[in-house]
């Protein structure tokens, strides 16, 4: 890293007009026992949790879960960490849980895996509340929501395991809970499902991949995979102000929140916090250090007049001139 970009490490992420958008960490990798960027980071906002389920040859126990999440909850406590629930399916198959589906982005994945099959949610939601025991930084993420149903689903069963532990004895508490908006049909219904949960945050690859209807990992068309296509714009404003009706805060931890051509226009938006991979933090806090809200909001105003992603792209590349 150049030493104008580390000189930037305990400085906070604010605007010149004085709005601080905490920068969160993307990690999950069971190879990572610190992961970088733990200095830098607000915290965890998308800890991704398939990789141990991914790697053994059968579902992780509710103790093994559980000594992984406690571990990077006291590695950044009191900071908080998000932690996401089972995401397999899609592209992340397992491999001692058969899915033979036509169309696996379009099939069993996520939330609806485990609403089917609930002793894998609730494991995995004891598991998570034990881990935050005592330390209270835990926020828990549910995936792949389509329906206000999977949400009031999702949360009873979180309840559920809350209260089997209380009755065992554990000291535990109901811990901040929050959806992904991934699924076009989701930001439609942003407000009652804002009204449901404490936060919400923006997984823009899928959402671009379902928006566009464009496979995220299929080569033969990732020229028309992109986040700055109009619709993706326009979807992400009607999820930040759908979620403001009901005061609930939005992150965006998809790729596009690491990608410091698109900082303005999050920023113009009204987004509260973005996570990232560490090597995107530092870049991305300068670019929010160069520039006032309104002037984002002016330059979010001009890229939705644009009618393609190109003059998107050309419009932000401008306005970063001269940040270096
Ligand atoms: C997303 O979809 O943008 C996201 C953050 O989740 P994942 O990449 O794990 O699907
Ligand atoms: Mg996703």
């Amino acid at each position: 890293l150049t030493n104008e970009l580390q000189a930037l490490r305990h400085l906070p992420a604010e605007t010149t007009d004085g709005y601080v958008i905490p920068l969160y960490l993307n990690t999950g990798l069971v190879s990572e026992s610190r992961p970088l960027g733990i200095e830098e980071s607000a915290g965890v906002g998308l800890y991704r949790t398939e990789l141990p389920f991914i790697v053994r040859d059968s579902f992780p126990s509710e103790a093994a879960q559980m000594s992984n999440y406690r571990h990077v909850l006291e590695l950044f406590a009191p900071r908080p960490v998000t932690i996401r629930m089972l995401d397999v399916g899609g592209d992340k198959p397992l491999p001692y849980f058969p899915m033979h589906e036509a169309n696996p982005f379009l099939g069993w994945r996520g939330i609806r895996i485990t609403l089917d099959q609930p002793e894998i949610f609730l494991t995995q939601a004891r598991a998570l509340l034990r881990a935050a025991i005592g330390l209270d930084n835990l926020q828990i993420l549910i995936p792949m929501i389509s329906t206000v149903g999977e949400v009031d689903d999702a949360l009873s069963l979180i309840r559920r395991a809350h209260d089997e532990l209380l009755e065992e004895g554990y000291q535990v508490r109901m811990p901040p809970v929050g959806i992904m908006i991934e699924v076009p049909a989701t930001v439609y219904q942003v407000e009652v499902l804002a009204r449901r949960v404490d936060f919400l945050s923006v997984g823009t690859n899928d959402l671009t991949q379902y928006l566009l209807a464009v496979d995220r990992n299929n080569p033969h068309v990732a020229k028309l995979y992109n986040e700055y296509h109009p619709a993706v714009l326009r979807a992400l404003v009607q999820i930040v102000n759908g979620a403001r009706v009901y005061g609930r805060e939005v992150s965006v931890c998809g790729e596009m929140a690491g990608d410091p051509l698109a900082t303005y226009l999050l920023l113009g938006m009204g987004v509260h916090s973005l996570s990232m991979g560490a090597g995107s933090l530092l870049r991305v806090k300068k670019v929010i250090r160069s520039i006032s809200r309104a002037r984002a909001r002016e330059i979010l105003g001009l890229a939705l007049q644009c009618e393609d992603t190109k003059s998107v792209r050309r419009l932000l590349i401008e306005a970063l001139e001269g940040v270096g």
